[in-house]
């Protein structure tokens, strides 16, 4: 199965943006990549798909706001600017997707919605009604409720549970990275895009997994977790670079690169 070949087959995808593709490298939001992303998700819907989006940034629309707080460490300093952030990062969300006459929702989350049969099952019927209605969830962790022993902590475990949750067919993850290379490519030019992830297990035993990225809290490892559980419940994966012109559209048509975890 080629990317072009999974996206081409799922109806109901996920798709998961890191705090990199929705912040430019100054740290303001990058209004321009969300007015093309809601274009291309319009493309997809007019082809009869239904879509989840996973949208971070809160804390970086918090920053590129208020600009200041940026380095303080402190927990409430961090949970109140996510709370401000939050707020800028769903007004430019809906002003992006009301140019193509989509309604947006909001939805956050913590570890406990996951964890309670009760709550998560309101999720998905919440989630089934919106996207069934036309309407684009976008998701976040509820970043001024969690701490630590709530924190689902990273946005690419939480779109692998929504995207279980909600019994997708694909979840996309768009990063700053083209992809899982064969080790990390802004030092070692030799190394090489993995296309095709068939055994995670086996992928793990054979590259070099770095840190973090500037914004993000997840990095590759988050990356291969997520595709950890997606898989195990049958949902392909593809990783692919975000902030590269019109790359939904063109995974969707084979013209750009990522890699895809194929689900057993
Ligand atoms: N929820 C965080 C935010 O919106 C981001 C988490 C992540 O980057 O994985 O700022």
């Amino acid at each position: 199965m080629t990317i072009q070949e999974t996206i081409h087959s799922a109806r109901k995808i996920v798709i998961k943006i890191g705090s990199n593709t929705l912040a430019r490298a100054d740290g303001t939001q990058n209004t321009e990549f969300m007015q093309n992303f809601a274009r291309q998700c319009k493309a997809l819907i007019d082809q009869g798909k239904q879509l989840v989006v996973v949208s971070s940034g809160a804390q970086v629309s918090g920053v590129s706001t208020l600009k200041e707080w940026a380095r303080k460490k402190d927990v409430h300093f961090r949970q109140a600017l996510c709370a401000i952030g939050q707020v800028e990062l769903m007004a430019q969300w809906r002003k992006a997707f009301a140019e193509h006459g989509i309604h947006i929702g909001q939805l956050l989350f913590t570890k406990e919605d996951f964890e309670n049969n009760h709550r998560s099952l309101n999720i998905r019927n919440t989630l089934f009604t919106l996207a069934d209605e036309g309407v684009v969830p976008i998701i976040n962790e509820n970043d001024s409720v969690s701490t630590d022993e709530f924190a689902i902590g990273d946005n690419d475990n939480l779109s692998a549970l929504t995207a279980i949750l909600w019994s997708a067919d694909l979840l996309i993850l768009f990063s700053d990275i083209d992809g899982i290379f064969t080790d990390n490519p802004k030092t070692n030019k030799e190394a090489k895009l993995i296309e095709e992830v068939i055994s995670i297990p086996e992928l793990r035993k054979s590259i070099t997994i770095g840190g973090t990225n500037a914004f993000g809290t997840g990095g590759i490892e988050t990356k291969i977790q997520a595709a950890e559980k997606s898989t195990l419940y049958g949902i392909p994966m593809v990783l692919a670079n975000g902030g590269k012109e019109n790359i939904l559209v063109n995974l969707a048509d084979g013209t750009s690169k990522g890699t895809l975890f194929v689900a057993e």
